[in-house]
């Protein structure tokens, strides 16, 4: 019986690139190869030479259509002569992991996203918040329906889903990935950010990244990095950890102008943030760039978290931020 692949995607668009995706149907004993698409279409190509190359990276079952179908992320590739496209920020990753292998980095990436209605408001707007944050309870959580069927789908792929949490706005949620090396972590991101609008399409409910999607006295939404190398992980009296640290504050704006698009309107000092050009960090501090949770504190071992990248930020960038700035000083 033929089946479907779902090859997946990340395209071109500035300043926040999006998912794309589309269905090859397989003979029965088909394997995964490369495919192409037209890359003027996603802003990775003129007219001209418009053909980009999409090469397989990871590959799971599909939760939606179930079976033997099956979905591919993949990077994309310049057809002339197959080398990693502009866009393809994993190819850079990917350098990097390997470059710093021997450190042993893992990472847990808190991915806050909003739903939207199809207008563009938040669902279960306007109200004030409070009550939200890990609420139950009709009128107190919107959109729970699309959570349990999305962590069900990204458990039944065989992603590295660690949980999910109603967030401080209405209509915001979160769920984690990890911990898991570099690549892992950011290609299973992908594919629940992919498996999460496309079940909410279902709901005709729209997931939005944005960092700030209603300005003003309303949280935004970020996309919290936690990490730890393998020294941290076996520190004595935060001795790596705090090193890790201060290798972030010697490179601020770097790690930050590649944090998300519109990152100044999120880190502002209030809502539980630290001002965007401003570098600190602290035990249990959830006002502190980085944050030293409170257990690993007492331990004196274990990760750390940065609270920096937007939600809408490049998993394959912010990890490979962090492999250079932490495993580069160590
Ligand atoms: P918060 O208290 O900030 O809301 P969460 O529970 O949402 O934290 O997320 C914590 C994340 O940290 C999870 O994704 C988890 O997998 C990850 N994590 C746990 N231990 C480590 C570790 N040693 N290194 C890296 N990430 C870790
Ligand atoms: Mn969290
Ligand atoms: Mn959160
Ligand atoms: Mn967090």
């Amino acid at each position: 019986m033929p089946f479907q692949a779902e090859y997946i995607w990340i395209d071109g668009v500035k300043p926040t690139p999006t998912l794309r995706s589309k269905t090859k149907v397989m003979a029965d004993d088909e394997k995964i190869s490369v495919w192409g698409f037209d890359g003027s279409s996603t802003e990775q190509a003129g007219g001209e030479s418009s053909d980009c190359v999409l090469r397989p990276v990871f590959s799971c079952p599909d939760p939606i259509r179930g079976g033997k179908n099956i979905l591919v992320l993949c990077d994309v590739l310049q057809a002339k002569d197959d080398s990693p496209h502009p866009t393809n920020t994993r190819a850079a990753l990917a350098e990097q992991a390997k470059k710093y292998a021997d450190q042993e980095m893992i990472y847990g990436i808190e991915q806050e996203y909003t739903m939207l209605r199809l207008d563009g408001t938040p669902f279960g707007f306007p109200a004030p918040q409070g009550p939200y944050y890990c609420g139950v309870g009709a009128g107190r959580v919107v959109g729970r329906e699309i959570i349990e069927e999305h962590t069900q789908a990204c458990i039944d792929a065989g992603l590295m889903i660690s949980g999910t949490n109603a967030e401080v706005m209405p209509g915001q949620w979160e769920f984690q990935i990890g911990p898991a090396d570099a690549l892992t972590c950011s290609d299973h991101m992908y594919v629940a950010r992919w498996l999460l609008q496309r079940i909410a399409e279902d709901y005709d409910v729209v997931i939005s990244f944005a960092a700030k999607p209603m300005k003003g006295d309303w949280n935004g939404a970020g996309a919290h990095t936690n990490f730890s190398t393998k020294a941290m992980r076996n520190d004595t009296n935060l001795k790596a950890i705090t090193a890790a640290c201060e290798a972030l504050s010697k490179r601020v704006m770097e790690h930050v102008d590649h944090y998300g698009d519109d990152i100044a309107s999120r880190l502002t000092g209030k809502h539980e943030t630290a001002p965007y050009n401003k570098f600190s960090y602290g035990v249990s501090d959830r006002g502190a760039s980085v944050r030293i949770p409170w257990q690993v504190g007492r331990d004196g071992k274990g990760y750390a978290e940065d609270r920096r990248p937007n939600a809408n930020v490049d998993p394959y960038t912010v990890t490979r931020l962090i492999l250079e700035t932490v495993c580069g000083a160590a």
